[in-house]
């Protein structure tokens, strides 16, 4: 508890310093597709856009990657396709970011300035008030691919937008990030900064003058096996670092007992059958001590167990195994549970008043930043959940994308010939589903006391009957799924130990005993496996969303509010405590008790999926030029990979082969009466009417459902030239 005292003493360090980036922004070269015609006229210097002229009709992948790869090199990291936001990591401080251009995409049309990610929060902040809804930004990508680092600059732009009414409050929410930064994030083979929890912040406005009136944050899946075991090359959270590093000397030495850093992790490494004794007895008089705990307790928690036989209490020692086990799962709970309290904390301290009065005087904006898709050397069951999470996203940015675009043209009874796409729900029916859902049958296996990981791989192999699903039959252990992303091999070593995140019951008592208020509180509550991966404030959020929405497979949830739905699959084929409870909350830490981490993993991606779909999506897709971290350099292979497995150049060949806008009589009419009709022709609102003026325009190769025009790209274009001329 020691370093989060000092932490709130004086605040770590910050990662990055974004004053850095604050020179003049290069001339305008590029301007933007933009799709959300409805909202706002064009202006006519879109015609000019050279990204427009130079992408053929029929834009092949070749020409895209060729365009970002010349923009690239010109420090143009920002370019739309349709209304996606793409971001190329420029691994490099670019003077984009200054105040001058904080104003420059303030209260702006998207056309009127190069792309860029503040113009995405300046966008979402625009249709929050215009609209009236709730607006959530995903942003997406490869590890190390810049996501987090968007996030923070979306925080920054839409901070200054809402004009916090003091200062404090904006301090509170930019300071944010550098904590949720120190605790959750780690140098990684991949990326120095890697996130390690996944984030959803919610930022309040109010419904009236849009003024930012606090935050919120869920965080999910804390990737807590770190704190007692790091891969080749990678660190443990930088936290350890900060106060190692923060502290004078004498303090870290007199006061916290810390030793060099050399010290750490070099000392592990015998198992044996044998049972345990403690080498270095100092070692736990100094643990009690910093946690408040007795010192016997901590003793005889990590080397007996207590076994009830018979109603009576039988105390057996520990193997040296299972006391290592024992003080791995001490160091994770309490890193687990604190993580969760300092996301408490911050939220309750960021928490807008009026919320509480009345949910109405608010609308939010909505940030996900989760850890990237990831394919290391070695894959675990880390990987296998952020890999899941990441299949998640991708199958709602194709529902929102690719699915509503072809229930548009259905609905409105436009030929959708056009519309296909590789859709990722079969992977995630394999992992999802019931009973034969990979997740269900490790949480199956977990419950077998006999279970090892070749009984675990035989199971899946066995049930498993899914093309996705490869077995590999040179390796008992380890088994291949073929994601949106590509291929990754899984070794199951350790999954269903990770599964079970058991954690003594010795070890939850003596914590919940201790003299330190802090960690007396974190153990009150029987989160014995997952308490990291959501807070109990989400927790209650999952379950009284749940109660309203359905529970069958595949139900199909109404966008609150908003002109379009999109399927939300819940994956539980029977209604439980957690599920279908509307009195939830008081049974979920009970349910709790039990779970598996895959258990609640799911729940925790429908609470995820059940806060983006209330709101209206915006898309930014980060992409990583090379591996290599290297400014300047686009390796052509590698974007090709990443825009084509994220289906962004399958929007690109619907937004350019398909309607790419579409746009409702009424408003049609209105907007382009005077380019087709004699300024006091009285015109009624009906197809025949749009097609006249259509046909008066010139314009041919368009489309007219029951209620809207279908244009192209082109005509959108042509139109605007056409208005501006007037
Ligand atoms: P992970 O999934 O591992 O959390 P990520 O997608 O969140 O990865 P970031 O941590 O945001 O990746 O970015 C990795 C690094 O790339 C940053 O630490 C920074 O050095 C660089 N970077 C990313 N975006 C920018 C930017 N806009 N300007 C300058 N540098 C950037
Ligand atoms: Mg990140």
């Amino acid at each position: 508890m020691f370093f989060l005292l000092l932490l709130f003493r004086s605040p770590p360090p910050k990662l990055r310093n974004a004053d850095k980036w604050s020179d003049s922004f290069n001339d305008f070269i590029s301007k933007c597709l933009i799709k959300d015609f409805e909202n706002r006229p064009f202006s006519a210097d879109l015609l000019s856009h050279p990204f427009i002229q130079q992408v053929p009709q029929d834009t092949t992948q070749e020409s895209i990657v060729e365009q970002l790869s010349l923009r690239y090199v010109q420090d143009e990291i920002y370019t739309y396709i349709g209304d996606i936001l793409l971001a190329v990591n420029p691994f490099i401080s670019l003077p984009i970011y200054s105040e001058e251009h904080t104003k420059r995409y303030m209260h702006s049309r998207k056309s009127d300035n190069p792309p860029h990610i503040f113009a995405v929060a300046d966008h979402a902040y625009q249709m929050m008030m215009h609209n009236k809804r709730n607006q959530c930004i995903v942003i997406s990508g490869e590890s190390g691919a810049g996501k987090t680092e968007s996030a923070n600059l979306l925080v920054q732009q839409l901070t200054q937008l809402g004009k916090a009414p003091n200062r404090t409050l904006e301090d509170r929410i930019l300071q944010m990030n550098p904590l949720m930064e120190a605790f959750g994030n780690a140098k990684t083979i991949i990326n120095d900064n890697s996130s390690r929890f996944g984030k959803y912040l919610e930022m309040f406005f109010t419904a009236s003058s849009g003024t930012v009136v606090g935050a919120k944050i869920t965080e999910y899946l804390l990737e807590k096996s770190r704190v007692i075991n790091q891969a080749p090359g990678e660190q443990n959270f930088h936290i350890f670092y900060y106060i190692h590093d923060g502290l004078m000397a004498s303090d870290r030495e007199a006061e916290y007992h810390l030793k060099p850093n050399t010290y750490y992790n070099a000392r592990e490494s015998e198992y044996g059958g044998e049972a345990c004794k403690i080498d270095d007895t100092r070692l736990i008089t100094i643990v009690s001590e910093l946690l408040g705990l007795d010192y016997t307790d901590v003793l005889e928690s990590l080397t007996t167990t207590g076994m009830v036989a018979k109603g009576e209490v039988i105390i057996r020692e520990n193997s040296v195994r299972e006391a290592q086990d024992a003080r791995d799962a001490m160091a994770k709970a309490l890193y687990g549970r604190l993580f969760s309290w300092i996301v408490n904390r911050v939220s309750s301290l960021l928490k807008p008043a009026r919320v509480d009065s009345s949910q109405d005087d608010c609308y939010t904006v909505g940030l996900l930043d989760i850890f990237g898709f990831e394919n290391l050397k070695t894959n675990s069951f880390e990987q296998l959940c952020i890999n899941i999470a990441n299949e998640q996203i991708q199958y709602y940015f194709n529902q929102h994308i690719f699915a509503w675009e072809l229930e548009e043209y259905r609905n409105e009874g436009v030929d959708a010939a056009e519309v296909t796409y590789i859709d990722n729900r079969p992977i995630l029916d394999m992992f999802l589903s019931k009973p034969v859902g990979l997740l269900a049958l490790l949480d199956e296996e977990s419950h077998f006391p006999r279970a090892t990981v070749t009984t675990l791989v035989e199971k899946l192999n066995h049930n498993i009957n899914s093309p996705i699903y490869i077995r590999l039959k040179s390796n008992s252990s380890t088994f291949c799924i073929d994601h949106f992303a590509g291929k990754i091999d899984y070794s199951a070593e350790g999954f269903l130990e990770k599964n079970r995140d058991r954690l003594p019951m010795e070890i939850m008592n003596i914590m919940r005993m201790s003299d330190n208020k802090v960690v007396k509180h974190l153990f009150q509550t029987p989160l014995t496996r997952t308490g990291n991966l959501q807070n109990s404030s989400s927790m209650n959020s999952i379950n009284s969303s749940r109660a309203g929405s359905p529970m069958s497979t595949s139900g199909t949830m109404g966008r609150s509010g908003s002109h379009n739905s999109v399927n939300v699959t819940s994956y539980n084929s029977r209604s439980s405590s957690m599920g279908g409870s509307k009195h939830a909350s008081g049974s979920a830490s009970m349910t709790r008790m039990q779970q598996t981490v895959a258990t609640y993993f799911r729940y925790s991606l429908m609470d995820l999926l059940n806060k983006m779909v209330a709101g209206t999506p915006h898309f930014v897709r980060c992409i990583k030029p090379n591996d290599q971290k290297e400014p300047g350099n686009l390796v052509s292979e590698r974007v090709t990979t990443q825009l084509r497995y994220t289906g962004v150049l399958e929007t690109t060949r619907i937004r350019r082969q398909g309607y790419s806008h579409r746009i409702n009589f009424s408003d049609f009419l209105k907007r382009y009466h005077v380019l087709g009709f004699r300024h006091d022709e009285a015109v009624s609102v009906k197809a025949e009417s749009c097609q006249r003026l259509l046909e008066n325009i010139g314009l041919t190769n368009w489309a007219l459902g029951k209620s809207k025009v279908f244009l192209k790209y082109y005509h959108v274009e042509y139109l605007a030239q056409a208005y501006e001329a007037m």
